[in-house]
């Protein structure tokens, strides 16, 4: 302590709907957490944009609101991945920023397939070329926007703009330069092969750093981290690290993500392989579309104004299974294990007897099969079986959802003390940077607490083998015809 202001670490999350700024005490408590969201544009169906300056106003809000009355040790910086921020010769913004959900460049990613080689580019980057992803994007403004791409003399993603803005550096992080596509992930460096192939200049792409290293200096003289992506933060943030624990995240959308000691990818790319958040450690993930975004689907249609706990609770008095009923959560497509942008969502063995809880905790069910899906395909590529996994995300809250998915995943479930996500790990990679803890290990022993162990029902995990058997033979009967 000095003159009575408490030390924290500070991490910031450059989301898609807000900024969050989390101010943690070195023992991991939450000392102050605010949080500033700004709009979201999307002038055509499909695309999705926002103006950095609006990350930039929400960010000295939200530093302002956390630091007020603490000694600020580091800060480290995390957020959205894969969007796209240029810059012209005075770092000045060409366009507004085209976002990991922006859908424009399915023409691109088959441009890169080709030039690249499909094998090639997972075989270098971890991943296939998904629409979200940074590269596709610079060649749809190459195409599109000659006069704009003209100018370009610097490419950045979210968070690397604000750091930008918070100590004029022009740096990344491996973690999340593993989601533009021009990374060769294994050798944690850009890759001069793809930049070749894409015709994409070196020169602007920023310095590459590890996570935890120090990127720059605030005008306060506050160190700034690295940082890492929205993924490898937030796994970091449940001490998800190291082979061992799964992470789970029941989100608007659903993660399933393991950490490895070395580079592994999916030779089909239906798992997503990056750097993670440590300098030797690498992460796998899957991911559902639609996790916590069925059961909000479901409320939406068959209850708008009912609390989520409500809903849930209805879903209690039915046994595993349902009564029969099965469902499968492709609503807006998916990604993992089935990628495939046109799968649809199914509800199957209805009956007069079902109620609204049938049908909650059908959805409940369902999700827990996708992500049981996910989980075999990462657990693939990596030797060691987790012992337990740890969630995160709004579902979690859920003790019975949680119930669901300990006896699907036949995992137990450990529930973190404190689920920030990804400001959490950032804050953790602040402190790593400014030396108040050697490394990221070190970081998580100290500030990454458990509280309570939701272990697999055994009745239920037979159910529930039954249910996944049947949830998987259902989707090739979804598949329609064009
Ligand atoms: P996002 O992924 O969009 O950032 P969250 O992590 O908050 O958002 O997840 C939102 C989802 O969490 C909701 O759509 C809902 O499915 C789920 N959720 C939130 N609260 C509860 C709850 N009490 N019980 C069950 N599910 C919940």
């Amino acid at each position: 302590m000095t003159g009575g202001s408490p030390e924290v670490v500070v991490g910031l999350d450059v989301g898609t709907s807000a900024v969050k700024a989390l101010a943690l005490a070195l023992d991991g408590r939450v000392h102050a957490s605010h949080e500033v969201a700004y709009p979201l544009s999307m002038p055509h169906p499909g695309w999705a944009e926002q103006d950095p300056e609006d990350w930039w106003r929400a960010t000295e809000e939200a530093l302002a609101a956390v630091s007020d009355s603490a000694k600020v040790l580091g800060l480290g910086l995390s957020g959205q991945m894969h969007g796209l921020v240029a810059l012209d010769s005075a770092d000045r913004v060409i366009r507004p920023a085209i976002l990991w959900n922006d859908q424009r460049t399915s023409a691109e990613c088959e441009e890169i397939a080709t030039r690249v080689g499909e094998r090639e580019l997972i075989a270098l980057t971890g991943n296939r070329a998904l629409t979200g992803f940074t590269a596709p994007k610079l060649l749809w403004m190459r195409r599109h926007e000659p006069e704009a791409y003209a100018r370009i003399t610097r490419v950045m993603l979210p968070k690397d703009y604000v750091r930008m803005r918070l100590c004029g550096e022009h740096a990344t992080d491996v973690a999340d330069a593993s989601g533009t596509l021009l990374l060769d992930v294994a050798a944690r460096s850009w890759s001069g092969h793809l930049l070749e192939a894409l015709e994409i200049e070196s020169g602007w792409l920023p310095r590459l750093l590890e996570c935890p290293q120090p990127s720059g200096t605030t005008p306060d003289g506050v160190t700034v981290a690295a940082g890492a992506g929205d993924q490898a933060a937030g796994a970091l943030g449940v001490g998800v690290v190291r082979p061992g624990p799964l992470s789970l995240v029941l989100g608007t959308s659903g993660v399933v993500l393991v950490a490895l000691d070395t580079f592994r990818a999916d030779g089909e790319g239906r798992v997503q392989a990056f750097c993670h958040a440590a300098p030797d450690a690498w992460l796998a993930m899957g991911v559902m579309l639609s996790a916590g975004g069925a059961l909000a689907w479901l409320r939406e249609a068959i209850a708008p104004a009912m609390p989520f706990d409500a809903l849930t609770a209805e879903a209690e008095s039915w046994e595993p299974g349902a009564g029969g009923l099965t469902f499968l959560p492709y609503l807006a497509g998916e990604r993992t294990p089935h990628d495939n942008p046109h799968a649809r969502g199914a509800l199957t063995g209805l009956s007069l007897h079902h109620d609204r809880g049938a049908l909650v905790r059908a959805v409940l069910e369902g999700v827990a099969c996708g992500l049981r899906d996910c989980a075999d395909l990462v657990l693939a590529l990596d030797a060691a079986p987790p012992r337990i996994a740890r969630p995160s995300g709004g579902g979690a809250r859920s003790a019975l959802w949680l119930a669901i998915v300990a006896a699907a995943l036949e995992l137990p479930i450990e529930r973190p003390a404190i689920e920030e996500g990804a400001a959490f790990g950032a804050a953790l990679l602040g402190g790593v940077a400014a030396g108040v803890w050697r490394d990221v290990d070190e970081a998580v022993a100290a500030a990454v607490r458990m509280r309570e162990v939701i272990e697999p029902n055994p009745a239920w995990v037979l159910r529930y083998r039954e249910l996944q058997e049947r949830f998987r033979a259902l989707y090739p009967a979804t598949l329609t015809r064009p």
